[in-house]
Parts: structure tokens; C-alpha cells; sequence
């Protein structure tokens, strides 16, 4: 079972939710916690994991043999991202915009396109007990998240319980941590803002056809707005975790929740139990 912990907005405590529900679940199953938040992976600053595995991301990028090139320009006109150009009898490549589809080189009537690796980030891995963390990090400056999230998929094994903390907005790299999930756990906070972006990462969930269900962290912060569109929206609210300076105190010591507070691991099993409700219903009505 795949489960996505999304936020249309950084900082609502999504990997909070993440790591609590997969520490909790570790204690009686095996759990792989996919950190999708390349950009920057932060579920180890709460587990303290030992990553002793780690390699290279790399996309294929062209190369040009201007020996056999005719400098017809074909190459440019099907590249989607101007990420190469031909003019006055040179054919330029700009490595940064390229995103490794291979059109060019598939229809380069010479066949002067061959394909080099660019190293765009990592995936490191480690564990302990029955949870393993995998997490994707992208180079400094890089702006090609999704491959980086794909190899990180890779290591999904279908047999545990998968977690995945995906990257805050709604953008490329959300949908490809989100595609694929039984079910999107959508963390948000009782704000204006909060709701915004609540109204956004529903809209992805449906789009993707995943059935999804609210955390409410902070909840006393501000509004009943998010309750409310909630339940006009026929969203689950499956947890609120309440605003408490012992619960922000934890996190900024990079402490678990689950850890902190061992109470707060009976609600997670719970909330855990919810969504397998959810996922089965969803399988009779499809
Ligand atoms: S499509 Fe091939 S032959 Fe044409 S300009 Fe590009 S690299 Fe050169
Ligand atoms: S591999 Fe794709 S993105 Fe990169 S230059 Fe070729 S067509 Fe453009």
C-alpha cells in the first residue's frame, strides 16, 4: 500500500505526519518512508537514520558529432524546453534545460545525437528495524526534480507499507512522488493560506483519481475554514494535531512526535487503520 503525505504548502508539518505515521507503523510492520522532497529532504533530521548507501541520478543529455551533422535543425524544433538550438552552423545544448526525453536523438535524421549522463542528484538509503528510509536529493542549482523522485521510486518494494513525503505545491514534481498512491494524506493548517493551497492538492488528488483525507495540524491557530470546505467537499478529516509549544518544542529538537509523545502513536494507527478503510471502500464503488 502506497500512501503520499502532501501539502499544498511548505511548513504545515507534513513530514511531521510522515515520519509519525511511519515510525508508529514500524513497530508491527515493514515500512519504506520515501523522501520525495528533493529539494530538501528533511524526514532524517527527525529519524537520525544511518544512510550508508548512496549513488548517483544522472539524465541522458545529447551530444552532437558535428561530423555527421547537417545542421538541419530538426533536433530544435522537437525539443519542447529550448534546451537546444541550431544557428549559423553550430547546434548549442543547454545541459540545464534539457529533461533527458531523448526526441532529439530518436529523430535526428543523421543519427549525430548520441547521449552523455548528467549527474542531477542522489538517492541515499538506510534503516533500522523494519523502516527504511530512502530519500532523493538534488544537486545544489538543479532544477530536475522529478527524475530524482523517479529513482527514488524505484526502490519501492510492494510487499511493505510505503510512505512517501512529497515535495510542498502542485506542481511537476508532486505529481510524480503522488502518482501511483492508494490514497493522498493531505496535511494542512486552519489558515487562509492554508486552505488555498488545501483547495489546490485536492484538486491534484482528483485530478490523479486518488482518494484523499485531511490532517489538520496547528489546529486551533486560526479558522474553522478547512473543517468547513471539508465537509462541503466530502473530505475526511482523519487527525487533528493540536497547536502545542510541547509538540513545535519537539520537532525543533528533532524529535519524532510518535517518540516525544508515545501517546500520539495509538492516533496514528488509527488514522492508519482510516485510510485502509477508505482505500477498500473506494475499490467496491470503482
Ligand atoms: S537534427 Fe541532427 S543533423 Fe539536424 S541539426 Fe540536429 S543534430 Fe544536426
Ligand atoms: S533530450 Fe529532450 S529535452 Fe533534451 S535537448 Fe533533446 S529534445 Fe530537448
Amino acid at each position: 500500500m502506497i500512501v503520499s503525505v502532501a501539502s499544498g504548502k511548505g511548513g504545515t508539518g507534513k513530514t511531521l505526519v510522515a515520519t509519525s505515521l511511519a515510525l508508529s507503523l514500524s513497530d508491527n510492520y515493514k515500512v519504506q518512508l520515501l523522501d520525495c522532497d528533493v529539494e530538501e529532504p528533511n524526514a532524517n533530521i527527525l529519524l537520525h537514520l544511518a544512510l550508508n548507501q548512496s549513488q548517483p541520478v544522472y539524465i541522458p543529455i545529447p551530444r552532437v558529432d558535428e561530423a555527421k551533422c547537417t545542421y538541419c535543425g530538426k533536433c530544435a524544433e522537437v525539443c519542447a524546453y529550448n534546451a537546444i538550438a541550431v544557428v549559423k552552423g553550430k547546434v548549442l545544448i543547454f545541459p540545464e534545460l534539457c529533461h533527458g526525453c531523448g526526441a532529439c536523438s530518436y529523430l535526428c535524421p543523421e543519427s549525430a545525437i548520441t547521449e552523455e549522463g548528467r549527474e542531477v542528484g542522489i538517492v541515499e538509503r538506510g534503516g533500522s528495524g523494519n523502516l527504511e528510509l530512502i530519500q532523493g536529493k538534488l544537486n545544489v542549482g538543479e532544477a530536475m526534480a522529478p527524475p530524482v523522485i523517479r529513482e527514488v521510486k524505484k526502490y519501492i518494494n510492494p510487499a511493505n507499507i510505503i510512505i512517501i513525503d512529497v515535495p510542498p505545491g502542485t506542481s511537476c514534481p508532486v505529481i510524480e512522488a503522488v502518482k501511483e498512491s492508494d490514497f493522498c494524506l493531505l496535511v494542512t493548517e486552519p489558515t487562509p493560506f492554508g486552505l488555498n493551497d488545501l483547495v489546490l492538492a485536492v484538486e491534484v488528488a482528483r485530478e490523479l483519481d486518488i482518494p484523499c483525507g485531511v490532517v489538520i495540524n496547528r489546529d486551533g491557530v486560526g479558522d474553522d475554514k478547512a473543517d468547513r470546505y471539508c465537509q462541503e467537499q466530502g473530505i475526511p478529516v482523519l487527525l487533528k494535531i493540536p497547536l502545542d509549544r510541547r509538540i513545535a518544542s519537539l520537532y525543533s529538537k528533532g524529535i519524532p512526535l510518535v517518540e516525544g509523545m508515545p501517546r500520539w502513536s495509538e492516533q496514528f494507527l488509527r488514522l492508519f487503520q482510516d485510510i485502509k478503510d477508505i482505500i477498500a471502500a473506494s475499490r467496491v464503488t470503482k
